[in-house]
């Protein structure tokens, strides 16, 4: 059967950029990188709402292989990342492979020819392998809201910014205070005539170590590169224990993420006098249970008297307002959307319909029998077809560890499927249910097993209450089982 391309990859963001540097290292030169974007840089791209920056160490968040002297931040600006997305297409060749401006409506295994169907609103594309590479955080969440479609105003989704409207001498309201939220709102604060955030559920905030990297700093970096290695070895090294420790073993040292409580407690005590909004600032569920974020802006931006903090759940969006249970109602020019992404639900893992072996669909199956994976990458229903970010993947220091992990397993598949010359590759059973006992398993360890964590509302729970999202193991521990998993829990069919 002939194809159009050997392997097809969805997704220009980190993710699909590492899978094509891969292939290229690999030899593999016949392939495509479909984005619906019209550039690369993925979530990079598409969050550029004010205060947009990095949450953990500019100096770890970057490939291995790829260590950016540009950073100007100790907690890098988003558009200093999406330079590097840029940077980085270029550097690897990557720019010849790329399709822009294509979206993949649906993709379908044709089982008589082992081959995907790539269906894309500019038509079809047919390939040997398929590649999913499109982050967990790629699709806007609006609230379901009574009215919300009435409102008369402004609406904008921080995934989505509008940068051609002008908030100066509004009247905004903020729904959300998750990572987005509490970036976005101390940057709203000082420009607008009256601020209302709209907080369901606090978040953990630390207090951040937030610095310009001084230009003689970057200078070295750049003319001695082992010590920027350096630099990123140990801010790696810090974060990936930490995250390790406080939340896959959690059970075995629960007073460390008691500690950071405290520390979380303390920096909000430092920033805020008022107890009565000290209190309403306060997670009731434990540290970990949901993502916590950095900030020394976020806390001081409600001592503002054009600041109110609204912790009444929200009943209505009128033509021109929010109504608050209690029956306030606080008229706005511009309703901001800190809303987070669809996640552990069908069309959003994967992000666009997978139709594997026997016609299911992998989203709906995934959805009414619970995620399940081998090593968050394969299932036994997907020939010839890898998932980046599926379930059970985040872990470790940051993304580009979970990224390089993933690419370096898919990659040594497809480059083993081409040795045999294999038409069919697909993970055994055995192995898969394996791993998704495994993770279920040693699930129970962890920080994400605390009873506080059902007040939590967290993204990383499904509807069954498992926690997918995350992987329970070390991130150094996913990058050495990428390469060492035993190819032999794939069947390759010549
Ligand atoms: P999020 O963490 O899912 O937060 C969404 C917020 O909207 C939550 O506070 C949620 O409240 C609230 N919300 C949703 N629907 C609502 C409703 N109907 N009524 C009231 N409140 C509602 O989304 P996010 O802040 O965009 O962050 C998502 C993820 O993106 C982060 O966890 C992080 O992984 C990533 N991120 C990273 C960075 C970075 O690295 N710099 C920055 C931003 C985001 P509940 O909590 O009660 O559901």
């Amino acid at each position: 059967m002939k194809v159009d391309h050997e392997v097809v990859v969805v997704g220009a963001g980190f993710s699909g950029l590492c899978v094509g540097i891969r292939l290229r290292e690999k030899g593999v030169r016949d392939f495509v990188i479909l984005d619906a974007a019209d550039g690369v840089g993925g979530v990079w791209r598409h969050n550029t709402y004010p205060g947009v920056a990095v949450d953990i160490p500019s100096t770890t968040y970057c490939y291995s292989f790829e260590p950016n002297p540009a950073w100007t931040r100790s907690f890098a600006p988003g558009a200093e990342v999406r330079a590097y997305a840029e940077h980085c297409a270029d550097k690897y060749r990557l720019r010849s492979h790329l399709r822009l401006g294509t979206k993949v409506e649906r993709a379908v295994f044709d089982e008589g020819a082992d081959v995907w169907r790539v269906h894309t609103d500019r038509g079809e594309v047919v390939a040997r392998f398929l590649i999913a590479a499109v982050g967990p955080l790629d699709q806007p969440k609006n609230p379901d809201i009574p009215g919300i479609e009435t409102f008369a105003g402004k609406v904008v989704h921080t995934a989505r910014w509008d940068h051609g409207h002008e908030l100066r001498g509004e009247r905004v309201a903020v729904i959300g205070t998750g990572a987005s939220g509490l970036q976005v709102i101390p940057e709203i604060a000082p420009v607008a005539a009256h601020l209302d955030v709209y907080q369901r559920t606090p978040i953990w905030v630390f207090p951040k170590v937030d610095f310009a990297i001084p230009r003689g700093v970057r200078a070295l970096f750049r003319a001695v590169p082992p010590v920027q290695w350096l630099a990123r070895a140990v801010t790696t090294v810090a974060s990936e224990v930490i995250m390790v420790l406080g939340i896959v073993h959690y059970s075995r040292v629960p007073f460390l993420v008691r500690a950071t409580e405290m520390i979380c407690r303390a920096h909000l005590r430092r920033q805020v006098p008022d107890r009565r909004l000290r209190r309403a600032l306060t997670p009731r569920y434990g540290f970990g249970c949901k993502r916590p974020s950095f900030s020394n802006r976020y806390f001081p931006t409600f001592m503002r008297d054009d600041v109110e903090l609204v912790t009444d759940r929200i009943e209505r969006i009128t033509e021109h307002a929010i109504v608050t249970r209690d029956g306030r109602e606080r008229e706005i020019d511009t309703l901001v959307l800190a809303t987070g992404f669809k996640t552990l639900e069908i069309g959003a893992m994967p992000a666009f319909p997978v139709v594997g072996l026997g016609g299911v669909e992998l989203g709906a199956y995934w959805d009414e029998h619970r995620y399940q994976t081998y090593e968050g990458v394969a299932s036994p229903l997907a020939p010839n077809f890898w998932l980046m970010n599926g379930p059970y993947t985040v872990t470790g220091a940051s993304w580009f560890s979970i990224i390089e992990a993933g690419s370096t397993h898919i990659v040594r598949c497809v480059a083993e499927a081409r040795r045999r010359r294999a038409v069919r590759t697909v993970v055994r059973r055995p192995p898969h249910d394996d791993f998704t006992a495994r993770m279920r398993d040693r699930m129970k360890g962890t920080i994400l097993a605390q009873p506080s964590c059902a007040r939590s509302n967290s993204y990383y729970f499904d509807r069954h209450g498992d926690a997918p999202y995350v992987r329970p193991q070390s991130g150094f521990y996913v990058q050495r089982r990428s390469r060492t998993f035993d190819l032999d829990d794939y069947e390759f069919t010549v």
